[in-house]
């Protein structure tokens, strides 16, 4: 019989249409009066959003609206200062990862509740994983308190995320899921997450690339980013999450994108040693044809990513020095990591040629 360790957590999450309007009493809930709301320069109109709909005893304290991915210290430390000056009570990020990350750093600092209000699939708003950057080195710490306290999934929030955004922040989410089957403590709960979670997302984002206001796929793909994001929580990451903090923190590479350009091809590295895995992510991903890599490289192109590590603006010769950064820091994977195969791996994925 097999034995197994998982850990959960004690959020409570809303999810459905409208969602949103169920802020204010969760607040109320939380004891909560004057929330800091926490978002990105481009979507700094979600401010007033949330003002209309705070009433009575309950007001917006103030916004931070400078969020920047990545969370470097030195916007965290201002968001901080901030939130003292005005006297906030609690954080509510509304946005992707980047505005959750915020949330989640002055979570740390203060002790203050956390909801989050998330409008893309990166799924930081399941896991305890704290990010931050300082010095141009990003660190993350697991710390299972800053989980925020509530999550409210308004799928109608996610109708205006640009194709491009959905589709490499789906694949974000997707690539939590794909490391979770394989993980050295994966278990039968974040596989069954994993499984729902690829399944529904390889399904509704191509259904999103042909009409972005399609909210079954919509509600189909919040779904599955809720699952993979508790994947990432509740098993370890490998190969590829690994190479992506390499490229991320090494050359600044974006987030999302450099996940969807990489998911296919780590996985096609570890395939030879996880062939249980290959069959059933064969058997999730359409189009795979027996082969998950193929299905991988098939659902990228139904999404509009042809691009490559080179387009995001890497430089060639720093396909080495990704691979010396990788190797200093030794990790649990399912295929022993050699250097001169990484090395063939991050060349097609420099020059953008699919998988194989
Ligand atoms: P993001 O939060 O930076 O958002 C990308 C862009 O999309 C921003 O310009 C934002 O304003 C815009 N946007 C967000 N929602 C929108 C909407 N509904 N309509 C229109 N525009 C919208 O990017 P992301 O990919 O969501 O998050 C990336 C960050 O999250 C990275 O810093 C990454 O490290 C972090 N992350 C952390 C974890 C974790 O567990 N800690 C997990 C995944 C990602």
């Amino acid at each position: 019989m097999a034995s197994y360790e998982y850990n959960e957590s004690n959020q409570r999450v809303l999810f459905g249409e409208d969602s949103l309007s169920k802020l204010p009493s969760e607040l109320s809930k939380l004891g909560c009066t004057k929330p800091l709301i926490l978002t990105t320069p481009s979507k700094a109109s979600y401010v007033d959003d949330v003002a209309k709909l705070l009433t009575g005893q309950i007001h917006v304290a103030g916004s931070f609206t400078r969020v920047t991915m990545h969370t470097p210290k030195e916007v965290t430390e201002e968001a901080l200062e901030y939130s003292t000056s005005v006297d906030a009570d609690c954080f509510v990020s509304i946005g992707g990862g980047s505005a959750v990350g915020l949330g989640k750093a002055l979570f740390v600092r203060t002790g203050l509740p956390h909801i989050c209000i998330p409008t893309t699939y990166a799924g930081s708003e399941m896991t305890p994983i704290v990010g931050q950057t300082e010095n141009r080195v990003k660190v993350t710490h697991v710390d299972r308190k800053a989980i925020p306290a509530v999550v409210i999934y308004d799928v109608k929030l996610t109708l205006t995320l640009p194709t491009n955004i959905s589709a490499t922040s789906g694949l974000n989410a997707m690539a939590h899921a794909v490391e979770a089957l394989y993980a050295s403590d994966a278990n039968p709960i974040t596989s069954t997450f994993a499984i729902k979670g690829i399944q529904t997302l390889s399904t509704s984002l191509p259904k999103i690339m042909q009409n972005p206001k399609d909210i079954a796929a919509r509600s189909d793909a919040l779904l599955g980013a809720w699952l993979c994001g508790k994947c990432l929580a509740g098993a370890s990451v490998s190969l590829h999450h690994k190479l992506c903090h390499v490229l991320g923190g090494t050359f600044n590479l974006p987030h999302a994108e450099t996940h969807a350009i990489i998911l296919p091809h780590a996985l096609a590295y570890l395939a030879p040693n996880i062939p249980e895995v290959m069959k059933v992510l064969a058997e999730n991903i359409p189009d795979s044809d027996g082969n998950a890599v193929n299905g991988l490289n098939k659902l990228l192109s139904k999404l509009g990513i042809t691009y490559s590590l080179k387009d995001l603006g890497m430089k060639e010769k720093g396909i080495d020095l990704a691979v010396e950064t990788l190797l200093q820091k030794p990790f649990w994977s399912p295929r022993t990591i050699e250097k001169d195969t990484i090395r063939e791996l991050l060349k097609r994925a420099w020059d953008g040629k699919p998988a194989q």
